[in-house]
C-alpha cells in the first residue's frame, strides 16, 4: 500500500509525508475517524514509507526487498495487534493466532471495518477484542531487536477494544517508546481509547469522504459506471467500506435472483436431475450465505404474492425482479403462497441447526414442485 493508493484524504498524507521527509515521524500516532475513511490504509502506506529502504519523496519505492515483504504484510518489522474472537483459552488468545486471515482480508480489502473483519472471523453476533494475553505479545515483539536495521512499526486496530491489562502494556511502552519504532493507533471510537493512551500520542483526524470522491474511486478501482458509481456513494455515507458493501450485496441479490428464477423453471418442467445440481450448488456455499438466499427467496415470493393485487405502490423489486413477475406472479397465488413460506422457513431451520445442506435444498425442491401446480 502506497499513499497514491490511499483515496482522498490529501491533507492527511501531506502531514505524513511532511514528518517523514523532515525525519520527525512522532513515536506514536492515533489515526481517528469513522469507519471506511481510510485510517488502514493509511496506517500500511506509512508503515510502507517507512519500512521500505529505497524510500522517494517521503512515500514507499514499491519494489525494493522490505516494500515486497510489507506487500504481503509479512515484513518481520511490521507488527499487527487487532481483536479477535478467542476459540479456546483466554489466555492463549492473541491477534496472531488470526494472522492467516487478517493478512487475507487486507490484502483483498484494505478498506476493510469492524463488521467485515466479523464476518471474516465468521462470528457475526460476537464481539470481538484485544484479550490480555496480548499483552505479553506486544512487550516480546518489540524487545526483539529491528531485523533490518532500521523502524519497527505496529499497528494497533480498534485499541478501544483492548482489555485493561493489554491497554496499560501498552501504555508503559508508550511512555518509554523504543527508539525507533512508530505505533500506529487506528480507531473508529478515539474516545473510546483510554485517556492515558490518547494523551501520549499525536491525534490525526480522519474526515468522512465526499461523494465525489467515492464515486471517483468506484469508476476507476470496480469500473463502475457514472450513474452507478453515484448511486453507491450516495448511499454509502462516507464510507468506502460501506460501499463495497454495497456493491458486494448488489452482487448478491443478483446471483440470488438467478438462483430463484432457475428453481422455478426447473420445478415448472420436473427436471429432478437439474434440481439436484441446483441443490449441489447452493450447497457448496457457507450456511450464511444459504441462509441469505433463504431470505431473499421469502422476499421474492411475497413480492409475486402481492404482485397479482396489481398495487404497485405495494412492490418493492428492483427492474428485473419486476419484468420476472410479468410472467411469474401468478403462480404464487393464495391455496400455495402459506405453504411455500412455510417451507422456506422450515429449510431455514433446517440449515441452522446444521441439517445437510444438500438434502434440505433437494427436499425444499420437490416440495415447490408440488406446492406450484396449485
Ligand atoms: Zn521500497
Amino acid at each position: 500500500m502506497k499513499f497514491s493508493d490511499v483515496i482522498a484524504q490529501t491533507s492527511v498524507k501531506q502531514q505524513l509525508q511532511r514528518q517523514l521527509a523532515a525525519d520527525r515521524v512522532p513515536h506514536a500516532l492515533l489515526f481517528a475517524g469513522p469507519a471506511g475513511t481510510g485510517k488502514l490504509p493509511m496506517a500500511l502506506a506509512m508503515a510502507s514509507a517507512l519500512l521500505c529502504t529505497a524510500r522517494r519523496d517521503a512515500e514507499a519505492c514499491g519494489a525494493c526487498p522490505a516494500c515486497r515483504m510489507t506487500a504481503s504484510l509479512a515484513h518481520p518489522d511490521l507488527h499487527f495487534v487487532f481483536p479477535i474472537v478467542s476459540k479456546g483459552s483466554a489466555d492463549a488468545a492473541v491477534s496472531d493466532l488470526y494472522l492467516k486471515e487478517w493478512r487475507q482480508a487486507l490484502t483483498e480489502n484494505p478498506y476493510i471495518d469492524y463488521a467485515g473483519w466479523l464476518g471474516e472471523l465468521g462470528t457475526d453476533h460476537k464481539q470481538a477484542r484485544i484479550y490480555a494475553a496480548e499483552s505479553t505479545q506486544i512487550l516480546r515483539k518489540l524487545s526483539v531487536m529491528s531485523s533490518q536495521g532500521g523502524y519497527k512499526v505496529m499497528i494497533v486496530w480498534q485499541p478501544e477494544l483492548m482489555d485493561p491489562k493489554a491497554a496499560n502494556s501498552l501504555l508503559k511502552i508508550l511512555e518509554e517508546p523504543p527508539r525507533r519504532t512508530v505505533f500506529l493507533l487506528v480507531s473508529d471510537r478515539p474516545e473510546r481509547v483510554l485517556e492515558t493512551i490518547r494523551s501520549r500520542t499525536r491525534r490525526i483526524d480522519f474526515p468522512r469522504l465526499t461523494e465525489a470522491d467515492v464515486a471517483q474511486a468506484l469508476r476507476q478501482r470496480h469500473a463502475l459506471g457514472d450513474e452507478d458509481a453515484r448511486m453507491v456513494a450516495r448511499l454509502c455515507e462516507g464510507s468506502y467500506a460501506r460501499a463495497l458493501q454495497e456493491l458486494r450485496e448488489d452482487a448478491e441479490r443478483a446471483e440470488d435472483f438467478d438462483l430463484f428464477v432457475l428453481l422455478m423453471r426447473l420445478c415448472y418442467r420436473r427436471d429432478i436431475k437439474e434440481l439436484h445440481r441446483w441443490a449441489d450448488s447452493l450447497a457448496e456455499r457457507g450456511r450464511e450465505r444459504q441462509k441469505r438466499f433463504l431470505d431473499y427467496a421469502q422476499r421474492l415470493v411475497r413480492e409475486n404474492f402481492v404482485y397479482n393485487f396489481r398495487q404497485p405502490e405495494l412492490n418493492y423489486e428492483s427492474r428485473r425482479e419486476a419484468d420476472f413477475s410479468v410472467r411469474f406472479a401468478r403462480f404464487i397465488n393464495e391455496r400455495n403462497v402459506i405453504g411455500i413460506m412455510d417451507e422456506l422457513s422450515l429449510a431455514a431451520r433446517d440449515i441452522e441447526g446444521n441439517v445437510n445442506a444438500r438434502m434440505v435444498f433437494f427436499d425444499f425442491s420437490l416440495k415447490m414442485i408440488v406446492l406450484l401446480i396449485q
